[in-house]
C-alpha cells in the first residue's frame, strides 16, 4: 500500500490547497480534473484529465494511489461506492452521498437529536410549488436538489414572483423557508479514528448567495460558541467522519442555531486556517488521512478572508501590495467565479 500518495477527485482551488499542504507533510498528490486548465495543476506530482465517467482515464487514476479524497462533492455516486470498495476514501462515500443532495441531507441532519434545520420540502413541479409555498407563508428559498453551488438554481419565491416560475423545470427541488437571520457562521470538524478537533466558528457574509468575507473569530456569546461546536461534533460523530467536515448554519434572532448545508470537504470559510492557525483545514485533513489524526489548529491571529470573484480579479496586483493574497490561476474571469482570495489581519 502506497502511504505516501493521495488521489484527490477535482483539481480547483480547495485541490491546489490540499496539494500544497500534502508537500508539507511528504505526500505525493494525483489530480482527477474534468478541465484542462485547472488550479491545482502547478501544484500536484501527477494529474489525469477527463470525465468521472471515462472508465479508462478513471482506472488510470485509481491504480496510481491507494488513498483518496474529493475537493468537490458533484463526483458521481458509482465513482464514489468504486472507490469506497477497492481503496481507502476520505470521507466516506456515504458521507459525501448526503451531501450531494439537499433533501437527503435535510432529512439525515433532522434525524440527529439536537440538530435542526428550515422547515423544508420536496417539490417536483411549479403546481406542486403553488401548492406547498402556502405551508411557508408565502416566504420561501428553492434550490435544485443536486449540483447547485455558490447559489445556482437557488431562487427567492414569494407572492409577487411566484408566476415567473411556471415554466421552470422544477424537477428535484427543495423548498425551504426564507430565514431571516442574524448571521451565518461555520465550524469545520477535522476527525479519525483516534482526534476529533474544531475550528472555532467563523462568520460568513454572503453576497449574491457567494461567501464574499469570513470573519475569525465570529461575535458569538459563550452559548453560541459552545452550541455550535457541540452541533458540528454531533453530525461527525453521528456519520463517522474520516476527514474534514464544514458545517454551515444560520444563527436565528432568538439565537437558535439552525444548520444550513454540509460540505465533506475543506471549505471557502476555512482558507483563513492556512494564514492564522498553526494547523490548517488542509493540514489537518492530510494528518487525518496518514498520521495518528487532526492536531489542534490553535489560531494565532484574528483575520477576515476576502474572496476575489469575477471581475475583482482585475485588481489582483494592487491587492498583492497590501495584503496576503491567494490567486487561483484560473485562465478566465467568469462573473461569479472565485477568482483567489485575500487575507486581512487585524490587531
Ligand atoms: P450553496 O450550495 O449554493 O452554498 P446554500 O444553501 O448554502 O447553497 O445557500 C447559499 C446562501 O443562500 C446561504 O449561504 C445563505 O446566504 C442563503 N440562503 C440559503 N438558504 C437560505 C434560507 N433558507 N433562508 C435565507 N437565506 C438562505
Ligand atoms: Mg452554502
Amino acid at each position: 500500500m502506497n502511504k505516501k500518495k493521495l488521489g484527490i477527485l477535482g483539481g480547483g482551488q480547495l485541490g491546489m490547497f490540499i496539494c500544497k499542504s500534502a508537500k508539507k507533510f511528504g505526500i505525493q498528490t494525483s489530480i482527477f480534473s474534468t478541465t484542462t486548465d485547472f488550479s491545482a495543476k502547478e501544484f500536484c506530482d501527477q494529474f489525469y484529465i477527463g470525465e468521472f465517467t471515462d472508465e479508462k482515464k478513471i482506472g488510470e487514476f485509481l491504480n496510481a494511489s491507494d488513498f483518496f479524497t474529493i475537493e468537490t462533492e458533484n463526483i458521481p455516486g458509482f465513482l464514489l461506492d468504486q472507490i469506497n470498495r477497492e481503496k481507502k476514501l476520505f470521507p466516506s462515500a456515504n458521507i459525501i452521498k448526503i451531501a450531494q443532495n439537499r433533501m437527503r441531507e435535510k432529512t439525515f441532519l433532522n434525524s440527529i437529536s439536537g440538530v435542526e434545520t428550515a422547515k423544508f420540502s420536496s417539490v417536483n413541479s411549479f403546481s406542486e410549488l403553488k401548492k406547498k409555498i402556502k405551508d411557508f407563508h408565502f416566504n420561501a428559498i428553492i434550490k435544485s436538489c443536486e449540483f447547485g453551488y455558490d447559489g445556482k438554481n437557488q431562487f427567492k419565491v414569494n407572492k409577487d414572483n411566484i408566476l415567473e416560475f411556471k415554466n421552470r423545470n422544477l424537477t428535484n427541488y427543495i423548498i425551504e423557508e426564507f430565514l431571516d437571520y442574524k448571521k451565518e457562521i461555520s465550524v469545520i470538524v477535522a476527525k479519525n479514528n483516534n482526534q476529533m478537533i474544531f475550528y472555532p466558528p467563523v462568520e460568513n457574509i454572503h453576497k449574491d448567495s457567494i461567501l464574499k468575507q469570513t470573519t475569525y473569530p465570529a461575535s458569538l456569546n459563550i452559548n453560541l460558541y459552545n452550541n455550535s461546536l457541540k452541533i458540528a461534533g454531533k453530525i461527525a460523530e453521528k456519520i463517522g467522519l474520516q476527514g474534514v467536515l464544514a458545517v454551515e448554519m444560520f444563527v436565528l434572532k432568538n439565537n437558535k442555531i439552525l444548520v444550513n448545508e454540509l460540505a465533506p470537504r475543506p471549505h471557502n470559510s476555512g482558507h483563513w486556517t492556512i494564514d492564522s492557525c498553526k494547523y490548517s483545514q488542509y493540514d489537518n485533513l492530510i494528518l487525518s488521512i496518514f498520521e495518528n489524526g487532526p492536531k489542534d489548529p490553535d489560531p494565532q491571529k484574528n483575520c477576515k478572508m476576502v474572496n476575489i470573484i469575477g471581475h475583482e480579479y482585475e485588481k489582483i496586483e494592487s491587492l498583492k501590495k497590501s495584503y496576503k493574497c491567494y490567486d487561483y490561476l484560473k485562465k478566465e474571469i467568469k462573473p461569479k467565479r472565485k477568482m483567489g482570495h485575500y487575507i486581512i489581519f487585524n490587531d
